[in-house]
């Protein structure tokens, strides 16, 4: 049996982030550690990697895993192994933090709630997202009563990302139920992904934003070279898309939207390597590599 912790004792334990997507979890994730690192935008599903934030202070160190959303099983391949990375951070994790929109609870948030719950008796918090669109809070109590009666949460939380409401108190919900363990990082360190992951990541980004409504699930981002030259990182990196018609989509008129992709980019990458960046990017065409298992461990996705 393990010893509940003291009560002046330093606490570190991982909590996963779960639930389904655009429920607000890469944006409280980013609201909670304070620093814009795992990719956030409209769409669903874009987050598709783990992504690990610490977030540090005297008394204790809470290391965040990000889970990509649970999906029905089934599907593409793609779908298959973020199902698979998602119960693997799952159970991994000391405490799982489940965000569900405040005021509406699908059979999604259920689904994930039966596959993330019951693990040893995990502790499970629920943050309800989103509270800054509910302009009548009161009518929120019954929801949460009811979800408090048929579920076994160990606390039930109001969040705003937006707003940074509730941050502190799911912050404290979460330490409490942390395991007594010295810090397993410097207080400094705020990712252990390497520059050469998150510059991957900060183009994705860019090709999501500029990109709006085009080519959510069949793009991806490859480095080819990530190395050190003259004061500044030289970065060669290539964007894979699905069809040659995707391809004209991402360079655009003239090559005018994969130069603000670019730019933007070595912008967002300047600032989190703290250094100049030059960055060479190109757009290749390799078919459904979403449904090729081989593609998928090429980029990083399987095992
Ligand atoms: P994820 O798929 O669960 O990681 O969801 P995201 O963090 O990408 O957010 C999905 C959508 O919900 C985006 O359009 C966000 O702007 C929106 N969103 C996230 N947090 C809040 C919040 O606190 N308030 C409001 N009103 N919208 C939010």
């Amino acid at each position: 049996m393990t010893a509940l912790p003291r009560k002046d004792a330093y606490r570190c334990g991982t909590a996963a982030l779960v639930g389904r997507p655009n429920v607000g979890k890469s944006t409280l994730l980013n609201a909670l550690i304070g620093w814009r690192l795992s990719i956030v935008s409209p769409k669903p599903q874009t987050t598709r990697h783990r992504i690990l934030g610490v977030l540090t202070d005297a008394t204790s160190q809470i290391l965040f895993l990000d889970t990509p959303g649970l999906h029905k099983t089934g599907g593409r391949a793609i779908n298959r192994q973020l199902n698979k990375a998602a119960r693997q951070t799952i159970a991994e994790a000391d405490v799982v933090v489940q965000v569900a929109e405040a005021g509406r609870w699908t059979a999604e948030d259920e689904a994930v709630y039966e596959t993330s719950t019951g693990r040893e008796g995990k502790p499970h918090l629920l943050a309800l997202s989103k509270i800054d669109a509910k302009k009548d809070k009161k009518i929120l109590l019954p929801f949460i009563a009811e979800l408090d009666k048929s579920h076994r949460f160990d606390g039930i939380l109001l969040v705003s990302a937006h707003k940074k409401d509730g941050l502190d108190e799911l912050l404290a919900a979460i330490r409490k139920l942390l395991p007594e363990n010295p810090p397993a990082f410097a207080a400094d360190e705020i990712t252990d992904r390497s520059e050469r992951f998150l510059a991957a990541e900060l183009i994705r980004e860019q090709v999501m934003r500029q990109l709006a409504q085009e080519l959510p699930y069949s793009t991806t981002v490859e480095i080819e070279d990530f190395r050190e030259g003259d004061q500044r990182a030289e970065i060669d990196a290539v964007i894979w898309v699905e069809r040659e018609g995707q391809k004209a989509i991402v360079i655009g008129e003239g090559g005018l939207m994969l130069k603000a992709i670019g730019t933007a980019a070595r912008v967002a990458m300047k600032r989190l390597f703290e250094r100049r960046v030059h960055l060479r990017l190109w757009v290749k065409v390799r078919e459904n590599w979403s449904d090729d298992e081989g593609a998928l461990r090429r980029f990083g996705y399987a095992d």
